[in-house]
């Protein structure tokens, strides 16, 4: 009987103690995991104690169901990134140094006129298409965090013919800098998704991009596929890492056969060659 009563004390004790050093210590702690450096043109991965509430530079931010939040440094930006994060009644806050990136210029020359000064039909379909995706953009929901496993891989293989951010020179005329990668590739070769995902958008034949595709890879971030001479999947269609979901084109207003590859977090395009191979997953206690 007495050494009952010993063992279930014995127990109640350890358990006490147990609630004693959660509390203490790490079980109401923030973490907030972020790099100190980041490029114009980055995609940064952090994570949060889950349930925190989060703000970037003073903007309310939305976080995933294991703290995962993406930050996309625009190409532009020229001040520092701060994040607050508050949990319970603990606030803690990181600030990530903005590095300048050194972005080439890309000259474009035989372009046809029309592409380059569009007249007032073009510009009302640019814009369309412009608000098209958008729309969708705003409309993923935040909390599928497919890519953060298995990262990005290549989705077709070619020579590398423009990088992201370089700014364009269209027959001579300066406008807006690259928002993607250009790759090369015979006309028909077939692509694939660069990482897992849902298929948010097809559209076809819109001015400038042509045959399009979007593919949502969750946590806002987003690949665009342009200049395609087909797609081979439909809307709402979950595709893995490796799953051929277009062919190469040239649609749109573009020179040669090529896949022009987009990826953007929320309405900011980010550079997809820095995302090949990288590893997103950071363990958080
Ligand atoms: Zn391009």
């Amino acid at each position: 009987m007495l050494g009952r009563y010993f063992f279930i004390t014995f127990r109640y004790l350890w358990s006490a103690a147990a609630v004693l050093i959660l509390a203490g210590g790490t079980a109401w702690s923030i973490d907030l995991h972020l790099p100190d450096r980041s490029f114009q043109g980055d995609m940064v991965v952090g994570q949060v104690t889950p349930g925190s509430a989060l703000w970037v530079n003073g903007t309310p931010w939305t976080t995933g169901p294991r703290g995962h939040f993406i930050l996309g440094v625009p190409r532009d930006l020229k001040r520092d990134l701060l994040v607050k994060a508050r949990s319970k009644n603990e606030t803690t806050s990181h600030t990530i140094q903005i590095l300048k990136y050194d972005w080439h210029v890309q000259h474009i020359d035989g372009l046809a006129k029309n592409y380059v000064n569009p007249g007032k039909n073009e510009r009302t379909r640019i814009e369309a298409d412009r608000q098209k995706i958008g729309s969708v953009r705003r409309a993923q929901p935040y909390v599928l965090p497919f890519f953060l496993k298995k990262g990005f891989i290549m989705p077709v293989k070619g020579r590398i013919s423009g990088i992201f951010g370089s700014q364009r020179v269209l027959n001579g005329e300066p406008r807006s800098p690259h928002s993607g990668l250009d790759i090369a590739a015979p006309l028909g070769t077939p692509a694939i998704s660069p990482a897992d995902g849902v298929i948010r958008l097809v559209v076809e034949d819109s001015f400038l991009m042509g045959n399009v595709l979007m593919i949502d890879h969750g946590l806002g971030v987003s690949s665009i596929f342009i200049h395609l001479d087909s797609v081979v999947v439909s809307e709402g269609d979950l595709v893995h890492q490796g799953d051929v979901v277009v062919r190469v084109g040239q649609t749109g207003r573009a020179t040669g056969p090529h896949l022009h590859w987009g990826v953007s977090v929320g309405s900011i395009p980010v550079d997809p060659m820095r995302l090949i191979g990288k590893k997103f997953i950071r363990p958080i206690r």
